[in-house]
């Protein structure tokens, strides 16, 4: 076969796998290698989704599914256009693996098992001939004199030098600023980064007893950030967690960053307005003057939440409804809807989490993934400064932006 272009991959993680194999399904003449540092290909995709692979989302047109992702919005208009997620559905389903959508929107192997879609991928790149280096760590990224053949060394400190027409930067976050050295010495701008998707530290013994207890649409509120965000919350034994909290750390990460991740956050318990809370609570009380205050309850909030609702609003669990003072009702509104706490750290535990930050999207071109200043230099996935919120978006994100730039690289 006459090569007419080396295709070097660096990292063989989900969007590296997709850039080879896309490479190879649209010029089959082209020689395609993943070099990837560890001696495990597709690590984290393999833990994703708790084991399932959480491959993308079910949403219906381009401007909601832009709405998940905190950074990248404006640059992923067009990548979406290009290959969104009907794209990313079919690939898979033509390819062998069966999806299947959750009631929340998220859509999985019907395998349940990540290893369905690691599978696919590894026989796909095996079948096209995609071959694949690992303990190889890159450690530069060399451009060559114009004229020749070859566009880029690539340099190892395990395996020795590859030479390549094209290179794919698909290696992934990482959390601390230095360690995109390789990128920035060739001009690229990075953005430092930061961590998204993480679950709230409190320190409230009296809250950790709670762990286990959920609620299905809470309000998670960061006093002094603009915006708040809506959907199911969990206590946990260090804090709170659940999608609500996981969507408030993602939109909220740089600024929660720059705050040393302490601050005070305010719950609320249920989805309801104060006007619409209060007289919820007036009816409830008319009509059951008699019950007790504990055994009043309120819709959607657990048995054990409710009682370390009253305990916050210092009202006796005992106390007849009808006796409840109007301070006492304040205070139990207050508590229901605005609950404040001290977050004081962060854990990623077991969630998916990502990286914020990474290649700036001002050097990258939204049409090819090409790095505008480097001739025959692609990026995908989460080395660049993309990022959306739990749910698949992240791989979304990954499958789209390997896609663009394998038809830019068969195309030229
Ligand atoms: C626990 C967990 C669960 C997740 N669950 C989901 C989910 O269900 N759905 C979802 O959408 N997202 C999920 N994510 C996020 C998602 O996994 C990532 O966004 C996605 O894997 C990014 O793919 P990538 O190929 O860009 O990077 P990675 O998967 O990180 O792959 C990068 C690869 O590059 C290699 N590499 C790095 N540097 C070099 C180098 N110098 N030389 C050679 N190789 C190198 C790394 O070893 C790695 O193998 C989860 C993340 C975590 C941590």
């Amino acid at each position: 076969m006459n090569i007419n272009k080396r295709v070097i991959v660096i990292g063989a993680g989900a969007s590296g796998y997709f850039a080879a194999i896309r490479i190879k399904e649209l010029c089959p003449t082209s020689e395609v290698v993943i070099m990837e540092k560890t001696g495990k290909t597709l690590a984290k995709l393999r833990i994703s989704g708790g084991g399932r692979c959480n491959v993308t989302h079910d949403v219906t047109g381009n401007a909601k599914l832009l709405e998940h992702y905190p950074r990248g919005r404006n640059f992923l208009k067009k990548v979406f256009y290009r290959w969104g997620v009907s794209d990313t559905r079919d690939w898979f389903e033509k390819n062998g693996v069966e999806l299947k959508v959750e009631e929340d929107g998220r859509i999985f192997p019907v395998s349940d098992s990540s290893e369905t879609v690691a599978q696919l991928l590894e026989w796909k790149a095996k079948k096209l001939g995609v071959e694949l280096m690992l303990n190889s760590s890159v450690v530069t990224i060399v451009p060559m004199p114009k004229d020749g053949f070859y566009r880029w060394q690539i340099n190892t400190n395990t395996s020795g030098n590859e030479m390549a027409t094209d290179v794919v930067m698909a290696m992934g976050g990482f959390p601390k600023l230095s360690q995109y050295n390789m990128i920035s010495s060739l001009g690229i701008e990075i953005v430092t980064p930061v961590p998204s998707l993480f679950t709230f530290n409190i320190n409230e013994t009296t809250l950790h007893d709670l762990h286990g207890v959920s609620v299905v649409d809470a309000k998670v509120k960061l006093v002094g950030y603009p915006e708040s965000y809506n959907g199911p919350l969990m206590v946990t034994h260090w804090g709170i967690s659940g999608p609500s909290v996981l969507k408030t750390s993602a939109w909220a990460a740089r600024w929660l960053n720059e705050k040393a991740y302490l601050n005070t956050v305010l719950v609320s318990w249920v989805n309801l307005s104060e006007e619409e809370l209060r007289q919820q609570l007036n009816e409830n009380i008319r009509s059951n003057t008699k019950k007790m205050i504990s055994n009043l309850g309120m819709d959607g909030v657990p048995k054990r939440l409710w009682d370390f609702i009253l305990s916050r609003a210092q009202t006796p669990v005992s106390k007849q409804s009808a006796d409840l003072s109007k301070y006492e009702f304040n205070k139990i509104v207050e508590n229901v809807i605005r609950m404040p706490f001290e977050v004081d750290g962060k854990t990623t535990f077991k969630e998916e989490f990502v990286t914020a930050g990474g290649i700036s999207l001002t050097s990258v071109d939204s049409n090819t993934m090409a790095i505008k200043s480097q001739q025959g230099l692609y990026a995908t996935g989460e080395v660049l400064d993309i990022d959306g919120v739990t749910g698949g978006f992240n791989f979304q994100a990954a499958w789209s932006t390997a896609a663009i730039l394998a038809e830019a690289i068969a195309k030229q």
